[in-house]
């Protein structure tokens, strides 16, 4: 009957399309089941019966495998001691917690997906917020990383320099056929070199297999270049038909605002955002070496957003416009460091009416002046304002900023993104719309694993083009 239907929807719904388990303790972690309320156009795509099983057994060996378990104290000893055994039950990808917050969302998905594909377990090293900022996402076990992990306080010192870097054991030749190793350390940050990259290769693949403990840095969106390599091509197809949806999906699975960020953004969307008819998100990040505001940022976001209609024109000439009918509301969510767009923006719409007597209130949750990523409080902040932005129906967002993709990927929104400005002049045309919703791989490789020579990778398939605001970017369409 009808009610039954209904209560299955919203059940589903809670549960995000199957993506969630349900039974996990609702009041330590109130976004895991409430997020579904507050996005009003979920996807129309549901994920995959493939990847929800594939996340299911991920859990049962997340459990399996998690800090303390048997199979992980066992491991650990070997680590310890040095001495192993190829028959390790358990297998281990470490994210080591670097750089920005969207950064590290980003490089958190990849990781996963990457433990995914390669059966391994992935351990999230706290830092100093990560347990502030999300709640686990597993259940019965934790993704983190405990504080007496016998490398722990070598994380900070690995480099490409360290003996146990991926690419220098090349570099030194001592990757062959019978080389066991109980860690490796993978350096996939922007900075990495040839060596390190061949970590995109199936061929070095087969060596890391082995590998017990797999110790990532990164700070880069690298999933674009894992859908190149053609031992995952199979499994990937599989588990994402729609290649667009990718860190959309692991991004709702996998983050889950804590209590505190969750009541930042709940009480910021009641109040600014739920009653306006239309919702527009302008993500503003400036690259440079000053604080601004700029004149020509400004002049861009208008350009933008007057020119596709994002936002309405204003009347000089007329000082209130009559309208009959009830005036629609917009609520524009503008995010930045600095309050200066939010301001003038918003003095525009007070001082002129709309040419369309639509209402607008502008809105910017904080202006925290410069990026402060080791304080707490700065970084819940960022994550509020990062999911306020994928709440919202129409979202601008600036070039080469992982926030912005952040926020189009968990909202499952193609973006306007406002071109990099250049010698601090307005770019025209200011923006164009994102070929999808995916977040942008910063520093791909260009190289051909087979051939064993250079190679432009935004060139080989159709799924894997460069992307609207990186010219040298790979991302997922
Ligand atoms: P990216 O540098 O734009 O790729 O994004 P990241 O999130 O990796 O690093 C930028 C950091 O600067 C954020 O994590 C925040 O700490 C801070 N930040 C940048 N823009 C904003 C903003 O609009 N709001 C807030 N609260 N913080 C911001």
């Amino acid at each position: 009957d009808n009610e039954t239907s209904d209560s299955v929807e919203v059940q589903q719904d809670k549960l995000l399309g199957g993506l969630l388990v349900d039974g996990l303790d609702e009041n330590s972690c109130l976004s895991r089941y409430q997020s579904a309320m507050y996005f009003h156009k979920w996807l129309s795509e549901k994920p995959s019966s493939y990847l929800i099983s594939r996340l299911r057994t991920y859990e049962a060996q997340h459990k399996q495998c998690g800090p303390y378990t048997e199979s992980f104290n066992k491991t650990v000893e070997q680590l310890r001691s040095g001495q192993f055994s190829e028959t390790s039950e358990c297998k281990y990808v470490v994210w080591i917690s670097i750089s920005g917050l969207g950064n590290r969302i980003l490089t958190l998905a990849s990781s996963f997906l990457y433990a995914l594909l390669t059966n391994r377990v992935l351990l999230v090293d706290p830092g100093k917020d990560m347990t502030d900022l999300f709640c686990e996402p597993f259940p019965d076990a934790s993704w983190f990383l405990p504080a007496d992990f016998p490398l722990n306080a070598q994380f900070n010192n690995f480099s490409q320099n360290s003996d146990q870097c991926y690419g220098k054991m090349l570099k030194n030749k001592v990757v062959t056929d019978s080389t066991v190793a109980s860690f490796v350390y993978l350096h996939i940050l922007h900075d990495y070199d040839d060596h390190d990259k061949l970590f995109f290769c199936d061929e070095d693949q087969k060596f890391l297999r082995n590998v017990p403990w797999l110790m990532m840095k990164t700070d880069n969106y690298f999933i674009p270049s894992i859908f190149l390599m053609p031992s995952f091509e199979q499994e990937l197809n599989d588990l994402f038909p729609n290649k667009e949806t990718v860190f959309h999906f692991l991004g709702r699975y996998l983050f889950h605002p804590t209590n505190s960020v969750w009541g930042r953004i709940v009480r910021y969307y009641q109040a600014y955002l739920a009653k306006a008819d239309e919702r527009v998100g302008i993500q503003i990040r400036v690259f440079d070496t000053e604080p601004g505001p700029f004149q020509h940022v400004l002049d861009q976001i208008l350009a933008c957003t007057l020119k596709q209609k994002i936002l309405p024109d204003v009347s000089y000439q007329q000082d209130a416009i009559n309208s009959s009918v009830i005036p629609k509301s917009k609520a524009i969510l503008m995010t930045s460091l600095n309050s200066g767009y939010f301001e003038k923006v918003r003095d525009m719409y007070w001082e002129y009416p709309t040419v369309t007597g639509e209402v607008v209130g502008i809105y910017q949750p904080s202006h925290e002046g410069y990026q402060q990523s080791q304080k707490h409080m700065h970084n819940q902040k960022a994550w509020a304002e990062m999911y306020l932005l994928s709440l919202t129906d129409v979202l601008v967002t600036s070039s080469w900023s992982t926030f912005g993709y952040v926020a189009q990927g968990l909202g499952g929104l193609k973006p306007w993104i406002l071109y990099k400005p250049e010698n601090r002049t307005a770019p025209n045309p200011p923006c164009r719309r994102a070929m999808s919703m995916e977040p942008c791989f910063h520093a791909p490789p260009f190289y051909d694993c087979k051939a064993k020579r250079g190679t432009d990778t935004g060139e080989l398939v159709p799924f894997v083009r460069h992307c609207e605001d990186m010219s040298w970017g790979l991302k997922l369409v």
